[in-house]
């Protein structure tokens, strides 16, 4: 069952290491298939790599319904997120090296700079350390999910969600693209800011809230 959703999870995985997103049996990926099941990737293997039969079905409170694998210990981050976020259908977490460049450097994103990323992302904040694999982790991220779709984790890496599982993949590779333009322009004196005139046009354009 959920053939489709299981194949799009190895899909996004292939690209997340593709991409350099991920190294070794790093990140994770979910997708809530209704109110009640999520289906995630197993721990302990190369998300570049994955099979469908290699997909873990779990309910809400992380307890295995379906597969034959063990999910990652980051899959209590992703259950928080279904828990505060019933829009939310995806979730994606890589250690992206330019993004994490900012995680563990423990600055946010200010996206005002660059129109796209701006209304794409919104601000991106930086969540507190929270030791990995812990209740920690879940705590650290939720005083932000109610207003931001991308988050960075302090000292670990990043963390995207989406209504849908591409969506949440592309908010990765968003935020990714970004945090290397704003190093970039660091180097040359550092990105201008666009003033909340303009940002403000540019939500009205783009009818969102920023
Ligand atoms: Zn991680």
């Amino acid at each position: 069952m959920h053939e489709d959703v299981k194949g799009l999870i190895c899909e996004v995985g292939r690209r997340i290491w593709m991409r350099g997103f991920v190294a070794a049996n790093d990140g994770n990926i979910s997708v809530k298939v209704d109110d009640n099941r999520i289906i995630t990737t197993p721990t302990g293997v190369s998300k570049g790599f994955m099979t469908p039969e290699m997909m873990v079905m779990v309910d809400l409170e992380g307890t295995v319904i379906e597969g034959s694998r063990r999910p990652s210990s980051e899959l209590r981050m992703h259950l928080r997120v279904y828990r505060e976020r019933p829009d939310v259908h995806a979730v994606v977490h890589t250690h992206a090296p330019q993004a994490s460049a900012f995680a563990i450097a423990r600055q946010s994103l200010e996206t005002r700079t660059m129109a796209e990323a701006a209304v794409m992302l919104g601000n991106v904040p930086l969540a507190p350390f929270a030791m990995p694999s812990t209740e920690e982790v879940p705590d650290s991220i939720t005083p932000y999910l109610k207003d931001h779709n991308v988050i960075l984790l302090a000292n670990h890496g990043v963390i995207t969600l989406g209504e849908d599982l591409m969506t949440a993949y592309y908010r990765m590779e968003s935020v990714e693209l970004f945090a290397g333009i704003s190093l970039s322009a660091r180097m040359l004196g550092g990105g201008v800011e666009l003033s909340d005139e303009q940002l403000q046009r540019l939500y009205q354009i783009f009818n969102c809230q920023g």
